[in-house]
C-alpha cells in the first residue's frame, strides 16, 4: 500500500522500482491520463499500485518526467518557518504562519532549467505537500487524511523583486516562470517511515548549502493544513511549500548565476537537479 505518481509526455504514470507504468493502461479503465484526476482519486491509486505487473512499460528516467502536479488550483508557500532561517533573514518569527502564494506559471519539473531573471536569484529547498481532497476547516489531527502525497520543491526567489515594494509582497518575486520546480514524483505518505521527519538538503554546484530535518518546522504540517483550510477550501492538487531552512544565498550575498546547478534532495522523495540558465534575449 503506497504509490509514486509522476507524469511523462503529459500522461500520469506510476513509478515502481526502476520502471514506469502508464496509469490509464494499468487502471482497469478507471483513470484518465490526467495526473490531476489521479490525485483527486489518490485513495484508489494504492490498489492499482499494488497490482502492477513485474514488467514495466518503460524505464524510470527522471529527465523524461514532466511536472508531477501539472495544474494545481492554488499554490501556498510559507515564509520563515525554520527558526535559523528567520534569524538569517533578520526577521522576527511570525506568531501565525506567514502564508504567501506562488502562481502556477512558475511550476517546472525536477530537471527543468531555472531561468536567472535577476542578479539576486536565490534558492530555497522545501518539502511540498500535495493536497488530496476538497475540504475546509480541517482539524490538525486529521490533516494527514487530506494529503495525497509529498514531493521536493524549490521556492526560487528573486530577492530584489520580493522586497521591491513596502510592505514587501512576496508573490511576484517568487513567481517568475521556472521559479517553482517540483518533483520528481508525488510520494504517498505511507511510503515513508516518518513523513514529518525527513532529511532535506540543497547543494549548489556540489557544495552543501542547506541541511535540515523537516521536524524542525516552526509550524508543522498539521498546523499549516489546519490554518490555511480555516480560510480557503482546498482542492485536490493544491500545493503547500512548507518553508525553507537556513542556508539560502540571501544570508551570505551569494546568488544563482547561469551555469549553476541546484540539487535538492529529500529523504524518501528523491532528488531534483535544476540547471540555471540566462534569461533568453
Ligand atoms: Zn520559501
Amino acid at each position: 500500500m503506497a504509490f509514486r505518481l509522476a507524469t511523462k509526455d503529459d500522461r500520469a504514470v506510476l513509478v515502481s522500482g526502476e520502471g514506469i507504468y502508464d496509469l490509464e493502461r494499468h487502471g482497469s479503465g478507471r483513470f484518465s491520463p490526467d495526473a490531476m484526476d489521479a490525485i483527486a482519486r489518490h485513495r484508489e491509486l494504492h490498489e492499482v499500485y499494488a497490482g502492477l505487473p513485474a514488467v514495466a512499460d518503460g524505464p524510470y528516467d527522471v529527465e523524461a518526467l514532466g511536472i508531477c502536479v501539472p495544474r494545481p488550483q492554488k499554490i501556498f508557500a510559507i515564509g520563515l518557518n525554520y527558526r535559523a532561517h528567520a534569524e538569517e533573514s533578520g526577521m522576527e518569527i511570525p506568531p501565525n504562519p506567514l502564508v504567501f502564494c506562488k502562481f502556477a506559471n512558475c511550476l517546472a519539473g525536477a530537471t527543468s532549467d531555472i531561468v536567472v531573471y535577476g542578479p539576486t536569484t536565490d534558492w530555497e529547498a522545501e518539502l511540498v505537500l500535495v493536497m488530496g481532497s476538497r475540504a475546509r476547516d480541517i482539524p490538525a489531527g486529521e490533516a494527514w487524511d487530506h494529503i495525497a502525497g509529498l514531493t521536493c520543491g524549490q521556492d526560487v526567489s528573486e530577492r530584489a523583486t520580493q522586497f521591491a515594494s513596502k510592505p514587501p509582497h512576496f508573490d511576484l518575486g517568487k513567481s517568475f516562470d521556472t521559479f517553482g520546480p517540483i518533483g520528481p514524483c508525488v510520494v504517498s505518505p505511507d511510503q515513508l517511515e516518518d513523513p514529518s521527519n525527513l532529511h532535506l538538503t540543497c547543494d549548489v554546484n556540489g557544495e552543501r548549502r542547506q541541511d535540515t530535518r523537516t521536524d524542525d518546522l516552526i509550524f508543522g504540517i498539521p498546523e499549516l493544513v489546519s490554518y490555511i483550510s480555516s480560510i480557503c477550501t482546498f482542492e485536490p492538487g493544491d500545493l503547500i511549500f512548507t518553508g525553507t531552512p537556513s542556508g539560502v544565498g540571501f544570508g551570505s550575498g551569494t546568488f544563482l548565476q547561469p551555469g549553476d546547478v541546484v540539487t535538492t534532495t529529500i529523504e524518501g522523495l528523491g532528488t531534483m537537479t535544476n540547471h540555471c540558465v540566462a534569461k533568453p534575449g
